[in-house]
């Protein structure tokens, strides 16, 4: 399955889409992430499903990375696995070994020091999280997934200080001093009139190496999970971001999507979904 879904991402139809201010965007037809856009991720849905990051659900073929406390570090034991339905030629899953809620900001927002030891130790690379109701199509097992940074392009536009279409908020720091950081935003985040009354605010964050021993952490504040022309009907578009479109790669399973999706697509789509600057 992972061999079919990376020999076809080879042949993926890919073309630029401008976005507001003048950020390009490249949007791409990914017939394979049909199962992740279009993913139902409500409570009654997940208490059904068998949970497909939980190491005994996967599949016998599935290899493991395993990162570890002593060896490395993390506050918790993770496994490093390659995504079978990738975005990108190099695309990694990174799950909790244990199963537990998709939430950033449990234990004081211990985990963002883990985010920031992986970006160290996976130099060139992007670690990111999907909040539990903005992309995560596993809310219910802890994750970050990992990509090559220059797939992010976001990330090069927030170091060099250009012109962001949305809000985000960034910071360049050590690990130690990530947590206390990303509490103090999202404390900020959760007193906004969006907020959905849910355990943390909605928001995508991404995380690199940027060398001297510092990692930049840039926090995307989401609006709505998805948008209200999100569907399969007519006039409707399976577009569900996250921390991988909002960084300039939008996913579109549907061929009809693709060939339709416009700039003024893409503005509605980040106007309902971010905090548009
Ligand atoms: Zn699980």
């Amino acid at each position: 399955m992972a061999r079919h879904n990376f020999d076809a991402l080879t042949s993926v139809e890919m073309r630029s889409v401008t976005g507001p201010g003048g950020m390009t965007f490249r949007i791409q037809h990914n017939p394979a992430r049909a199962v992740s856009t279009g993913a139902k991720v409500d409570a009654a849905t997940l208490s059904k499903r068998p949970c497909f990051l939980c190491m005994k659900n996967r599949p016998e073929e599935q290899m493991v990375w395993p990162l570890g406390v002593a060896e490395d570090g993390l506050t918790a034991c993770y496994h490093l696995l390659v995504n079978p339905f990738p975005i990108f030629s190099r695309h990694f899953t990174v799950a909790l070994a244990d199963h537990a809620p998709q939430l950033i900001s449990g234990d004081a927002c211990a985990k963002a020091r883990d985010m920031v030891l992986l970006a160290q130790r996976f130099p060139g690379m992007a670690v990111f999280y999907n909040g539990p109701h903005c992309g995560a199509s596993a809310p219910d097992h802890f994750h970050f997934q990992m990509v090559d940074a220059s797939d992010m392009p976001l990330l090069e536009r927030v170091a060099r200080g250009d012109t962001l279409p949305f809000e985000v908020i960034s910071a360049e720091l050590t690990p130690d001093k990530m947590p206390q950081w990303l509490a103090g935003v999202l404390a900020a985040l959760a007193s906004r009139p969006e907020n959905h009354g849910e355990a943390e605010p909605r928001v995508n964050i991404l995380a690199t190496a940027t060398g001297s021993g510092l990692v930049r952490m840039a926090v995307i504040p989401r609006r709505a999970h998805r948008p209200d022309f999100y569907g399969t009907d007519e006039g409707e578009w399976l577009v569900s971001p996250a921390s991988v479109d909002l960084a300039g790669t939008v996913i579109l399973p549907r061929e009809a999507d693709f060939r339709s999706f416009s700039p003024d697509t893409l503005r509605a789509l980040l106007a309902q979904t971010t905090y548009l600057l």
